[in-house]
């Protein structure tokens, strides 16, 4: 096969047993491979009526058409599932490293059904495909995990690994998967599923190559699109203090025009990553803002001056691009002694983070923010759907449906930092409060009541 390998694999945790199937030509051309290919296995493998967190769901990792073919920019995976956060269809997409390793061994996609009886995880290297006990690693975070499995199976190759967390452990509702020490496929619950099957990590290293129809044609479009990616640059001038200017002018605009990827989101993606869009999203009204019922009025300058995309970078001391990537929008960044110096480091914020512990909570406290992120990254939580948990109990609060003794003494008020850390670490371990809001909105509302469903910004879970 070219390009893609033609072939699956089925790990039934159940019974620890593997089967390789082969796909046929036409599955391809129908449904390309990635989440295509997901959707047809999950669709005729999963019975109608699954308990996402029981034996019958499957959980598969994909990886893309073009991942490994020489192309630019097509080395993301996805996580594919029937979500436990919603009841239908789970999906979720992750950068890093992990997606070619995929292809590597001999597979499009690696699949799991069944339920282990103890924590395993899964290694494939050279040698064949084995089912190893999980106990080391169990209960440790994904930072730790990853670390220790690359160590322990580190051949001639390092291995790709992706793990979970405590919060998938713990079967949090919205937990997600991890590799690359702190990149996270994190949306729709899939890091539950893993966790309910009591799989800890994948670890992949074998070194297949990875065939392409033409290989000559492929490096000459991709040297064309480097180049092209090369030359695009911001005007010098343009400072992360001129993005609500900005903002401001693109949200007084009656249309939007439609922007050329290449002159706009490549450089300001090249240059802050994704947080060039935090304050340039509160002026021009697009960043929700105190769970989605305040708006600039209320998250001002004094607020998203603290977020400028310009203090993130200044942070940053390396920066990385995922695999086959050359905008390379990733950063590690220095995290300053908050919580007695225990995390040194983190992945650079992204957007969503920024937004769903920045406005929508309205903290304007940058150093708190690098903080979370790494205690969600290393529990394995989606920071989109924490932040949007912890803006719904601070509005419950805030309204007398959750009181001081219902929180553990928390004061769940707006932008109070300290409160909103301990409530993340308090979610993430299950513990008091964060027992009830673990699971996300949709959960919460069952747990504390109707009357907070108001309070609860879902679509359909
Ligand atoms: S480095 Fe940034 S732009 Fe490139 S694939 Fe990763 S997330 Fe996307």
């Amino acid at each position: 096969m070219k390009g893609y390998t033609g072939k699956v694999l089925f790990i039934d945790l159940s019974k620890g047993s593997l089967e390789e199937k082969q796909i046929p030509d036409e599955v391809y051309e129908q449904f390309l491979s990635g989440v295509g290919l997901g959707v047809y296995i999950l669709y005729n493998h999963i019975p109608t009526g699954a308990d996402p967190l029981g034996p019958d769901n499957m959980l598969g990792f994909v990886s893309g058409l073009l991942t490994g073919t020489g192309s630019l920019v097509t080395g993301r995976w996805m996580a594919v599932c029937k979500s436990p956060l919603t009841g239908g269809w789970g999906d979720a997409n992750c950068g890093g490293t992990f997606s070619p390793a995929i292809k590597q061994c001999g597979y499009d996609g690696i699949f799991f059904k069944g339920i282990s009886e103890k924590p395993i995880y899964l290694l494939i290297d050279d040698d064949g495909i084995k089912l190893e006990d999980a106990a080391a690693v169990w209960g440790r975070d994904t930072v730790e995990t990853e670390n220790y499995l690359e160590e322990k199976h580190r051949g001639k190759k390092k291995p790709a690994v992706a793990v979970i967390g405590l919060a998938a452990e713990k079967l949090s509702l919205i937990s997600g998967i991890c590799n690359d020490r702190g990149r996270i496929a994190a949306r729709s619950g899939c890091g539950a599923v893993v966790g309910s099957k009591k799989l800890k990590a994948v670890v992949l290293c074998s070194s297949r190559i990875i065939e392409c129809v033409d290989r000559e044609q492929m490096r000459s479009l991709s040297k064309d699109y480097a180049t092209k990616v090369k030359k695009t640059k911001l005007p010098g001038f343009l400072s992360g203090g001129m993005l609500p200017l900005i903002g401001k002018m693109m949200g007084k605009m009656k249309v939007m025009v439609a922007l050329d990827g290449m002159m706009t989101l490549i450089p300001t993606l090249k240059k802050w990553g994704n947080p060039m869009s935090n304050s340039l999203g509160v002026t021009s009204g697009d960043l929700p803002i105190k769970n989605w019922g305040g708006s600039v009025i209320d998250y001002n300058r004094s607020h998203y001056k603290h977020l400028n995309p310009d203090l993130i970078t200044r942070r940053e001391f390396k920066s990385y691009s995922c695999y086959s990537c050359i905008i390379g929008c990733g950063g590690i960044c220095k995290i300053d002694d908050i919580a007695d110096g225990v995390f040194a480091e983190t992945h650079k914020p992204e957007y969503e983070t920024c937004v769903s512990f920045g406005g929508l909570l309205m903290n304007k406290d940058l150093e708190s923010i690098f903080y979370i992120i790494e205690l969600l990254n290393r529990a394995g939580m989606d920071s989109i759907s924490a932040g949007n948990t912890v803006a719904y109990a601070i509005e419950c609060y805030e309204n007398s449906l959750l009181s001081k003794d219902d929180t553990d003494g928390l004061e769940l008020t707006w932008g109070n930092t300290r409160a909103i850390t301990e409530l993340i670490q308090k979610m993430i371990t299950r513990d008091g409060i964060g027992n009830l809001l673990a699971d996300g909105v949709r959960a919460a509302v069952q747990r504390i009541g109707p009357n907070s469903a108001r309070y609860a910004m879902h679509t359909g879970g």
